[in-house]
C-alpha cells in the first residue's frame, strides 16, 4: 500500500513520534486534533475499514492498544471513534480508532 499515507508513517518515512506502539499497531498524535488529546491507533497491517476488517483477534488487540495508549498517555477519561466510509468522515482508508480526550470539539 505505497500510496497510503498511515502506511508510510507505520513506515517510518516522516519521522512521526509513536506515543505508544506494540507488535499490533502503532500510535501517534492526530495532526489536527478535535480534543485537548488526540491520538489515532492505527493497525500495522493495511486494512481500508471496519468494513474489510475480518480478523477478530486484531479487534480485540485495537481494543486491547486503545486502553493501553490512554493508560499511558494518562488518560482516565476518554472517547474512541471509528469514522467507516466517507459519508461517515473517514478520510484515511486505513483502518485507525481515535482516541479524544478533554475538551473534545467533535
Ligand atoms: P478519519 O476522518 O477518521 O479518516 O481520520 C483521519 C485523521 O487522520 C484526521 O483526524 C486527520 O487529522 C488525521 N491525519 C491525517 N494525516 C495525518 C498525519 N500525517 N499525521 C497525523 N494525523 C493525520
Ligand atoms: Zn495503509
Amino acid at each position: 500500500m505505497s500510496e497510503c499515507i498511515f502506511c508510510k508513517i507505520i513506515n517510518g518515512d516522516f519521522n512521526t513520534e509513536f506515543v505508544y506502539e506494540n507488535e499490533y499497531a502503532v500510535v501517534f498524535k492526530d495532526i489536527n486534533p478535535k480534543a485537548d488529546t488526540h491520538l489515532l491507533v492505527v493497525p500495522r497491517k493495511h486494512v481500508e475499514s471496519l468494513n474489510e476488517l475480518d480478523d477478530e483477534v486484531l479487534l480485540g488487540k485495537l481494543m486491547m492498544t486503545v486502553k493501553e495508549a490512554a493508560k499511558a498517555a494518562g488518560l482516565k477519561s476518554y472517547r474512541t471513534v471509528i469514522n467507516t466510509g466517507k459519508e461517515a468522515g473517514q478520510e484515511v482508508f486505513h483502518l485507525h480508532i481515535h482516541i479524544l480526550a478533554g475538551s473534545i470539539r467533535l
